[in-house]
């Protein structure tokens, strides 16, 4: 048993952490040190309805950044998160870096 707490920057409170890095990459190693085991709980969840919503496959490297930055803003800009209207489809927005959507996805 680990006794030891973190201070939860998205919850605010002293807080169980991971105990274990989610990824292997700096924003993993932020993580571990900054977000509570509950937090990120709640970001698992949120990202199962991403993933439903917009068909991701968390294997392919757009779908992982694009999770990545929704990371940043729901556990470390506190903003929530991207809000999901689940009555329609969804379609990521591919621009954030002035890039379009790969090719051979027809409109
Ligand atoms: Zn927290």
């Amino acid at each position: 048993m680990n006794n030891e707490t973190i201070r939860c920057r998205r919850c605010e409170k002293d807080a169980e952490p991971l105990g274990k890095a989610p990824f292997r990459n700096e924003l993993g190693g932020r993580i571990l040190g900054e977000i509570c085991a509950q937090c990120w709980k709640e970001w698992l969840q949120h990202q199962t309805l991403l993933i439903n919503h917009y068909g991701l496959d968390p294997r392919d490297a757009a779908a992982k950044n694009f999770l990545y930055e929704q990371i940043e803003q729901m556990l470390f800009e506190g903003d929530g998160g991207k809000e999901i209207d689940t009555s329609q489809q969804g379609s990521i927005e591919w621009g954030a870096g002035g890039d379009k959507a790969p090719a051979g996805d027809s409109d």
